[in-house]
């Protein structure tokens, strides 16, 4: 095999613990204190892009000034971000918002938001010369994941529990993963995912355990700066699991403040987790930085069901630097909201959307969101993923 070119970068990474910092090349993990890595761009002039040419330009790679990506260098694409931002006038009524618009991921390859993740992981390790890739999942992820392989032209095995939904282990063959299935959560198939990427080199993505998935996520926050005319808004509501979506709109929000595409205050960050599973809302009531595992987390909406996230600390800096908060709903009240609000609004909304649209209702019932704020919620992934095939109606 030919080696791949060599990628003079234009980033380094930067350790979220101990500051420690290296250039990217190669495929790195997280850094020797165990820590994530974040990416940093020192030598980037953020403030170049033309604003019409951002417009012009498709997809979450017209954003590529904000990416980990060379002059000239093509993304493992499948056409990912561009989502719809949809106003949701009848939801908000019921919810007591007056100006909730939702944010809606399904309509994403692979039916979530993880795609824009995987685009940006895949793309890079691909470019440093991967054989193939591992994951653990709670659901999605293993789904996207498989088809950004499949999209690389590189092999990918799936760590999933048993108990995820049928529909997304199927969609994960779809692509042709090497599915491997146990009993316990992600945290067992975590566990399962190292030891084979240490056998076989397969470059692990799991969340956090390679800088670049954040990356992709930042794109969420870019895209609803632009939808909204670099005037953010005033609360983001997002059913949190591993975190990704979380620290990497935070982290947007600052790297467009700091090169002046918009001003303060940022948006006021809420997580939202399953009372089944809820470590981020426990360790924020507690006042502590960082989580501590959840003992037998349950949720029926999977991608919650993550008992130990390895970014909980980043996590709660985000939350408590925005000045945000966060709330548990339990399954009844996720379902039940998930139901009522595809109805209402024409949107299918997955567990996770439902529990993310429940928990705006419970903050603003708790006046921590009021009635006049421009909130966003994140429909994260399609409802249909979680059900099983269904039956046609008789003639
Ligand atoms: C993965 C997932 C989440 C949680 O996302 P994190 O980045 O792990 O916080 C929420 N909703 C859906 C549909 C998911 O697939």
């Amino acid at each position: 095999m030919t080696p791949p070119a060599a990628v003079v970068a234009d980033w380094i990474l930067e350790c979220t613990a101990c500051g420690a910092t290296r250039d990217p090349e190669g495929l790195p993990g997280v850094c020797d204190c165990g820590e994530p890595w974040l990416v940093r761009y020192p030598t980037r002039a953020q403030t170049i892009v033309d604003r019409t040419e951002l417009r012009r330009r498709q997809g979450m790679w017209r954003f590529r000034t904000w990416l980990p990506i060379l002059p000239g260098e093509q993304p493992v694409s499948l056409g990912e971000g561009d989502t719809p931002l949809v106003r949701a006038q009848r939801a908000g009524s019921a919810l007591g918002l007056a100006d909730l618009w939702i944010k809606d991921e399904s309509a994403n390859p692979t039916g979530s938001f993880k795609a824009r993740g995987l685009s940006a992981a895949v793309t890079r390790a691909a470019a440093a010369g991967a054989t193939g890739f591992v994951l653990p999942t709670a659901g999605n992820a293993g789904v996207a994941a498989a088809a950004y392989g499949a999209r690389a032209g590189l092999p990918v095995r799936v760590y999933a529990p048993r108990s995820t939904p049928a529909t997304i282990l199927a969609q994960m063959k779809v692509f042709g993963a090497d599915l491997v299935l146990l009993d316990g959560h992600i945290g067992d198939c975590g566990k399962a995912a190292r030891a084979y990427a240490a056998e076989t080199g397969f470059v692990d993505l799991s969340t956090l355990r390679e800088p670049y998935r954040i990356e992709g996520k930042k794109t969420l926050g870019l895209e609803i700066a632009l939808a909204f005319n670099w005037m953010l808004p005033d609360a983001l509501v997002y059913p949190a699991g591993g975190g990704t979506g979380l620290i990497g709109m935070w982290k947007a929000f600052g790297e467009l403040l700091a090169a002046g595409w918009v001003t303060g205050p940022l948006p006021r960050m809420y997580a939202v987790q399953a009372e089944g599973c809820a470590p981020v809302v426990r360790a924020f009531e507690e006042g502590a930085s960082r989580c501590t595992a959840w003992d037998e987390p349950w949720t029926m909406a999977s991608g919650l069901r993550v008992p130990a996230p390895l970014g909980g600390r980043l996590m709660l800096e985000a939350i408590t630097d925005s000045g945000g908060g966060a709330v548990a709903v339990s399954e009844e009240l996720l379902s039940r909201t998930a139901a009522d609000v595809s109805r209402a609004e024409g949107i299918d909304i997955s567990p996770e959307g439902g529990a993310a649209l429940a928990g705006a209702g419970l903050l603003r019932e708790a006046g921590a969101l009021a009635r006049e704020e421009r909130i966003v919620v994140f429909n994260t992934g399609a409802g249909w993923l979680y059900r099983p095939g269904a039956e046609l109606p008789r003639a």
